[in-house]
């Protein structure tokens, strides 16, 4: 027995982050059970989201404008820059009250396995912004992971020439682990103790 539409939602559903097979049956099924109003409202919330939010055109962050509210807010530091691999963490720094500079989100991490180098990141916009601004510091705070180390190392490296300081999130932050799920009070720590490369 087999429904078409529902293996098409599974279908659609295992391809989203952290979803498989059984995640997937159990959505539908749950899906199938509730009132056309609370699945309509889903929907609607699905096409909202697409059509509302957007990336920021200068850092790369979510916003509703062209502009984030980061970028155009006249009281922060123009003149340190900190490179996050996704938008989400934005949020996760932003929470811990220790940064005030400006942010810029590669989309990723260099990874080979994955078949992600250097030119799949937004490496050229960043380029674009260091020739741009006046950026003296930059604070490297891609993931503790091997992919995150190698970004920065790369970043540092290609980048040295500018005169610019580079700093990298201290190692208060479980190696392998992400800023984006990192406590609060062990992030805003790492961004404290932010060491020079
Ligand atoms: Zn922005």
């Amino acid at each position: 027995m087999a429904f078409d539409a529902l293996e098409d939602l599974v279908h659609l559903l295992t391809s989203l982050p952290g979803i498989g097979q059984r995640s997937a049956y159990r959505i539908a099924f749950h899906l199938i059970r509730q009132d056309s109003y609370q699945v309509q409202s889903l929907s609607d919330a699905l096409i909202q989201l697409k059509e509302k939010i957007r990336f920021c055109n200068n850092c790369g962050g979510l916003c509703e404008t062209e502009l984030c509210s980061i970028c155009s807010d006249d009281s922060r530091n123009t003149e340190l820059l900190c490179i996050v691999e996704e938008p989400q963490d934005i949020f996760a720094i932003e929470k811990t009250g220790e940064f005030d500079g400006m942010y810029h989100v590669l989309m990723g991490a260099i990874s080979p396995l994955d078949g992600i180098g250097p030119d799949d990141l937004r490496i050229r916009e960043l380029r674009e912004t260091l020739e741009n601004r006046g950026i003296k510091e930059i604070f490297i705070a891609t993931n503790p992971t091997l992919e995150g180390d190698a970004t920065a190392s790369y970043i540092s490296e290609i980048f040295s020439e500018k005169g610019i300081l580079f700093s990298r999130i201290s190692h208060g932050l479980q190696t392998g682990g992400s800023i984006e799920f990192a406590d609060r009070s062990t992030l805003a720590r790492s961004i404290r103790n932010r060491q020079k490369l």
